[in-house]
């Protein structure tokens, strides 16, 4: 097993804009890191020149302390998972998980041990001598990290695995993979444009937009600490609300009414004119319905347009209206978000036992402890 260090990385195909722009990263022995952003962010690409399928423009590439630039990507000792597994039809399990074992010229014996270590670990072994097209999508991909665990790869690279299977298989096998690289602890590096992959698997998130590395956190920092706009609008389910806000003392004036927020975040964003406030949908209750010790917060009287009720939760939408200013700055967004909504109305969600109407003036509670603040300008988080 190795650490593997990215410094500096850029690929540049062509003359136009950097497809990987100075990427530094470093993976630590053991780590989960995911790469994750909307298309053409360029998280492939960097995959691919840590494992060797694309040469690297400028930068150091290191696994352990071996800079692998120029090395071939055999000679680099990881093994890379692909979105369609890339297995032989016409071999079996055995031989296909087998199959990097015979090209080392190893003996039949030696084969043989290591191959029914990886199916005991993954549970295979009853499928040993069934073809690829008699299995499921799930058992699949298993056939595929089997065949990198007999390797014993220094890291394990995942190219979007579960983009194939359907939402249930796919919540199985995120499970699955979780399990599995926990139990053998082996470096993981793992390209997915879903954020919610990204939020269970990584141990570290690396947010990417068009070449440039946003964040690199935790998810939970991620979550909770957005770096910038974008961050914000790509990490989270339902996405951020983005309203236009301006700071008076410690009340951030929205289009709604004003919403008091902590002295220092208050400060931190003082004399700044006009911002984006980022609210997630989570951070809003119906103030009937407001815990006592939420009551802290500050309530807001709004007409609710649409409401949807899913039973454990009732989504309330609330359209707004924002100056050019930050009508243009969240255009932009939802160019670098890939296709989100245009922010016009506010999502806010809310317990399933809302009795919130369309068409009411209701009474919303909001959490000015979890309220952010952006400079419509930079995208910077102020707080
Ligand atoms: P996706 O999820 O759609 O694969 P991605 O985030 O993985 O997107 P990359 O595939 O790494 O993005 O592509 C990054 C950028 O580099 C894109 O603008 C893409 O068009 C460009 N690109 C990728 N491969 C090549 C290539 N072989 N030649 C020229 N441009 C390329």
């Amino acid at each position: 097993m190795a650490a593997i260090t990215m410094k500096n990385i850029v690929k540049q195909y062509g003359d136009g804009f950097p497809a990987v722009n100075d990427v530094s990263i470093d993976v630590a022995d053991g780590e989960f890191m995911i790469l994750v952003g909307p298309s053409g962010c360029g998280k492939s690409t960097l995959l691919r020149m840590i494992v060797g399928l694309e040469d690297i423009t400028s930068g150091d590439m290191l696994i352990g302390d071996r800079r692998v630039n120029d090395l071939a990507p055999r000679e680099r000792n990881l093994a890379m998972v692909f979105q369609n597994y890339a297995l032989y039809p016409h071999l079996t399990v055995y031989e296909n998980i087998a199959f990097p074992l015979r090209l080392a010229k190893m003996s039949d014996d030696e084969v043989d041990r290591l191959v029914r270590d990886a199916s005991d670990t993954l549970e295979l072994n009853e499928h040993l001598e069934r073809k690829p097209g008699n299995l499921s999508g799930g058992q699949r991909q298993r056939v595929a990290m089997g065949r990198a665990i007999v390797r014993q790869a220094d890291a394990f690279l995942f190219d979007e695995p579960l983009s194939n299977l359907d939402a249930k298989l796919r919540g199985q096998m995120r499970t699955e993979i979780a399990r599995l690289q926990k139990r053998l602890g082996i470096t993981t590096v793992y390209v997915t444009h879903d954020q919610t992959e990204a939020m269970t698997l990584g141990d570290r998130v690396a947010v990417l937009k068009r070449g440039l590395l946003q964040q690199l956190a935790t998810p939970r920092e991620l979550y909770e600490n957005p770096g910038n706009l974008f961050v914000a609008g790509f990490i989270g389910s339902p996405p951020m609300n983005f309203l236009p806000a301006t700071v008076e003392g410690n009340q951030v004036k929205l289009p709604f009414g004003s919403v008091e927020i902590p002295a220092e975040k208050a400060e931190r964003a003082a004399g700044k004119g006009l911002l984006i406030a980022g609210i997630r949908p989570e951070h809003f209750e119906d103030a009937s319905l407001a815990a006592e010790d939420r009551r802290a917060g500050s309530t807001f009287s709004a007409k609710v347009d649409v409401v949807e009720w899913l039973g454990n939760e009732t989504y309330a939408y609330i359209p707004f209206e924002s100056p050019d200013e930050v009508k243009q700055q969240l255009q932009q967004l939802e160019k670098d978000l890939d296709g989100e909504a245009m922010r016009t109305q506010l999502v806010v969600s809310l317990d399933g036992a809302s009795r919130i109407a369309e068409g009411q003036d209701a009474e919303i509670w909001v959490d000015g402890r979890r309220i952010h603040l952006f400079d419509p300008a930079t995208g910077e988080n102020l707080t």
